[in-house]
C-alpha cells in the first residue's frame, strides 16, 4: 500500500516517480539543491544536464545506493527511505558501465536476473525467449555476452531491465561507448516502450537524446533549471533549436568561449 505524506507538494497523484525538494551533499559539496520532477506512466522524460550536474547522483538515489540527504523519493507510491524492497521491486535499471557477466551465455544473464526476482521455471523461460524475439537477440542466446558488440550487450541490458516487468525504467547514460547507429537504435526500442505504458528515466549530456523525449528535465549544478516539452523549452528561451537554449541555459557557450584555445602541436 503507497503510504500517506505530509510533504508530497505539488507531486501530481498520477505520478509513478517522484523526487519532492531533494537534497544530497558529498562534504561541503551539494550535488543535488531541492530537485524536485515527477514522472507519469508512459512518459519518456530526458534527464539532460553537462558532466557534473548532479544526474549519477540523482540515479544513485533512485536506485537505493544512497539515501537523500533531505526531501522525499517514491516509486509506485512507495517511500525509498521507509520501504526500499517494494520501491526497488517497481524498478528497472541500465546503469552506464555494464554489468552483465562477460563469461555467462545471455541467456544465463537474464536466468540470474530473474531468480533474483523470484521468477522461475516456465514463466521466466516465456519472459526472456518475448524479449531476445523483441530485441532480435535470439539467435545469440547461448552466446557469451563477450561475443556481443557493445550495442547488443546494450540490448541484452535493456531486456534484463524489464524482465521483471517493472513499472519505471532508469537509464543512466546508457549510449556512452555506442557507435551512432547503436544509440539511435538503443533509443529508439526504449521510445517504442511507451506504448506499453512504461515510464522512462533517461540521463544524457547529449542534446539529440532528449529532443524526441516527452519532456526534458534540465539538470545543472544540482538544481533543475527548466522542465518540459522540447519545444517549449526551446520557446520559452527563445532559441532556435533546443541545443541552442540548453547552451544557453547551462552556460555551456560562456564555459566554451573562456577555454583557452589547445595548444599548437
Ligand atoms: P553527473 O552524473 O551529472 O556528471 P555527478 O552526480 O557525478 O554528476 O556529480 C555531481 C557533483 O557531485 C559533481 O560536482 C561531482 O564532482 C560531485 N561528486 C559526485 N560524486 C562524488 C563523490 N563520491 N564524492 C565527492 N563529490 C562527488
Amino acid at each position: 500500500m503507497p503510504e500517506p505524506s505530509a510533504d508530497l507538494g505539488s507531486v501530481p497523484p498520477d505520478a509513478i516517480l517522484s523526487l519532492a525538494k531533494v537534497c544530497k551533499s558529498y562534504g561541503e559539496r551539494e550535488a543535488l539543491k531541492e530537485v524536485s520532477l515527477a514522472i507519469r506512466p508512459g512518459e519518456f522524460v530526458a534527464l539532460l544536464g553537462p558532466n557534473g550536474a548532479g544526474k549519477s547522483t540523482m540515479f544513485q538515489l533512485l536506485t537505493g545506493l544512497f539515501n537523500a540527504d533531505t526531501g522525499t523519493i517514491r516509486v509506485c507510491g512507495h517511500d525509498i527511505r521507509r520501504s526500499p524492497v517494494a520501491a526497488l521491486a517497481s524498478i528497472g535499471v541500465v546503469f552506464q558501465q555494464t554489468t552483465l557477466d562477460m563469461d555467462l551465455s545471455v541467456e544465463a544473464n537474464l536466468v540470474f536476473h530473474c531468480r533474483l526476482h523470484g521468477i522461475g521455471g516456465r514463466e521466466s523461460s516465456r519472459r526472456i525467449a518475448a524479449a531476445l524475439e523483441r530485441l532480435g537477440l535470439a539467435p545469440r542466446a547461448h552466446e557469451p555476452v563477450r561475443a556481443l558488440s557493445g550495442g547488443n550487450r546494450r540490448k541484452v541490458e535493456l531486456a534484463r531491465a524489464q524482465l521483471h516487468q517493472p513499472a519505471v525504467l532508469l537509464m543512466d547514460e546508457p549510449t556512452v561507448g555506442l557507435d551512432p547507429a547503436s544509440r539511435r537504435q538503443l533509443l529508439d526500442e526504449v521510445l517504442a516502450l511507451r506504448s506499453g505504458g512504461a515510464a522512462v528515466l533517461w540521463a544524457t549530456h547529449l542534446v539529440e537524446e532528449a529532443e524526441e523525449a516527452d519532456r526534458v528535465v534540465v539538470l545543472h549544478a544540482g538544481k533543475v533549471l527548466a522542465d518540459g516539452p522540447p519545444e517549449a523549452l526551446r520557446r520559452a528561451v527563445g532559441r532556435a533549436t533546443l541545443a541552442e537554449a540548453f547552451l544557453g541555459m547551462t552556460g555551456g557557450r560562456e564555459r566554451a568561449a573562456a577555454e583557452p584555445p589547445p595548444a599548437p602541436t
